[in-house]
Order: C-alpha cells, then structure tokens, then sequence
C-alpha cells in the first residue's frame, strides 16, 4: 500500500478587478491520492497451463513443471504514458527476445515435453530495465517498480518450485547484443557466467587451480559436474560448444574460448541474484546474449535457434546435474 502526498495545489482565485480585495479568497488544499497494488503473491498459487500477467500487463508468468527458468528482461514493447522515461542509464530495446524465449518454451513443450518457467517483461527498456538493480530499473516510479518487484517475485517462485521437486536449476536470461560501437558485428552468441574478459583470457589450468570458483554463476552446477571448471565453461560439453555443435558460433567455447579483447558480457544483475554465486545453490544461472543475424530477425530463425537450444538444455541437464529432463 502507498500512501503519496501528490501535491499541494494552491488556488488562487482572483475576483475581477473592480471588485473589493475582501471578495479575494485563497484556498490551499493538499490532495492525498492512495496508490494500491494487490499485494505480491496474490494472484497465486502458480499452476502450469497458467498464464499470470500482473498489475497493468507488464509482467507475464508461464509457470512451468521442470528445473529451466527463461526469462526475456530487454524484449518488451509496452510503453504507457503514466511511467516517465527512465532519464539514465541504457535503454535500448533486445528486439525480438520476448518472440525467441517464448519460441525456446514452446519448441521445449511441443517437442520434449518439458515445461520451463518464463517470465517476460512486456515493458519497453524506456520503461523498466528488468536486468538492473531497482533503483536504476525503475528509477522512482511506482508503477515500474511494482514491475520490477513482481519480475522477480515470480523468478523467486519459479525457483522455490524447482528446489522443492529437483536438487537443482538452471537460469537462463536471454538478451540481444548488436553492433559493436566500432561497427564489427561479432556473430557468436556471449555466454556470461559473471567471468571477466581478462579472467576468461586466463589458462585452463589457472582457472582449475588458482580461480576462485564462487565468482561465477555456475559455482553450484560445478560443484555436482563430474567436469572440471574449465571444461564446463569451453570443454566438449560446455554449453558454447553445444551450441557450436549445432551450427551457432558461442563465446567460451572449444572454438572460442575467451574473448582476447573483443567486446563480450558477462553478466548481469539478473545473472548475478538468480543463479549460484558465492552461495553455491541449487539454481545456477547464465546469461545468454545472441546476435540479430541468424537468430532472431524472423520467426523461422528464432525457431530453428530455439530447437538446437533445446537439444543443448537437455545434454547440459544430463552431463552435469545429471538430470534427465527427457523421460
Ligand atoms: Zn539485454
């Protein structure tokens, strides 16, 4: 509940000039406007088959019935008048992420019959920024902070579900990336497991040995794959190489293993409070950054890039948290 003191208008009425200065009246009135948003959770429980779209549409949850999370921050479109532009910041939209995460969900449920949870924020990066701390995401307003704050509430009870039916999860936040600012269009997908370029740039062996692995966002998942750090990161089994197997260049891989200077992500805010850094827990996270070309300028693109993400989803699963999503 919200209570704002919205303003204090002060009417000055003035009387026609050739009136006497006791017919001029002044009133001052404050006007208290009460602001309420259902309170979070209230539109639970979560069922599959379900959609829930939150206050004003901005934020929709398909609740799922396996360990994947998808969730689309950067692919919205919806910009009402009552949230003001964010003033600062970035605000550039990742243009047909929300269409490739829901094409990812339904290639995953018409072909395998698996579920993911998928939270979609709707609003346009102008709006909300869903992969920021609040205070830069919503930066003051009320109705874009309710957005923030149920974008993750329900990512919060996607991961409670799984924790309660799996040992573990795996998060995945899909972005876009363009151009680079000097014009080069690098075309691999960036994965970004909160490592550094120059960290990625480090040896196999160095990474193994000396890295500390409670920095990245995978930290519980390494902990069960039977693989070494370096090896789930660009070995034959990480997922860039996956990826590489089935036709889409990725950054780390076996092809790819660090970015030896080129322009790379490495994750974000949402990568970084979802997944398993520093706590090691049951949910791990990777932010996944895929470039326009062959991938989401039409829908037989996004299509196609959602089967081959599905057939990595399921080796990834089986190879190091050794769950078969498949049976
Ligand atoms: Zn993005």
């Amino acid at each position: 509940m919200f209570k704002i003191n919205l303003l204090v208008l002060s009417l000055l009425f003035l009387t026609s000039c050739n009136k006497s200065k006791e017919e001029e009246e002044t009133f001052t009135q404050e006007v208290i406007i009460e602001v309420s948003f259902p309170e979070l959770g209230s539109d639970g429980p979560y069922e599959v088959n379900k959609v829930y779209n939150g206050v004003g549409n901005y934020i929709t949850y398909y609740p799922g019935n396996s360990p994947i999370i998808l969730s689309a921050p950067h692919g919205g479109d919806l910009t009402p008048d009552d949230i003001p532009d964010r003033s600062w910041g970035t605000t550039v939209t990742d243009t047909n992420t929300k269409q490739l995460t829901l094409a990812i969900m339904n290639f995953l449920d018409t072909n395998h019959n698996i579920k993911p949870h998928v939270i979609i924020n709707n609003l346009k990066r102008t709006k909300l920024d869903a992969n920021r701390d609040k205070v830069e995401a919503a930066q003051g307003d009320i109705s874009a902070e309710r957005a923030f704050d149920e974008f993750h509430y329900y990512i919060s009870k996607a991961k409670e579900k799984i924790l309660t039916d799996y040992t573990d999860g795996l998060f995945l936040d899909i972005h876009g990336h363009g151009q680079n600012p000097d014009g080069f269009y690098d075309l691999r997908t960036w994965l970004g497991y909160l490592l550094s370029s120059s960290e990625l740039d480090q040896s196999d062996e160095f990474l193994d040995t000396e890295f500390d692995i409670s920095e990245s966002s995978i930290y519980g998942l390494v902990n069960k794959s039977p693989e070494k750090f370096s090896e789930v990161l660009r070995g034959p089994n990480s997922f860039g190489h996956l990826l590489e197997e089935r036709g889409y260049e990725s950054l780390p891989s076996i092809v790819s293993p660090s970015p030896e200077g080129m322009r790379y992500f490495s994750g974000g805010y949402n990568t970084y409070v979802h997944g398993s850094v520093e706590t090691g827990g049951g949910i791990s996270s990777i932010q996944l950054e895929m470039p326009a070309p062959g991938i989401r300028q039409n829908s037989s693109q996004w299509n196609d890039f959602a089967s081959a993400l599905s057939e990595v989803i399921i080796v990834y699963f089986n190879v190091h948290l050794d769950i078969d999503l498949v049976n």
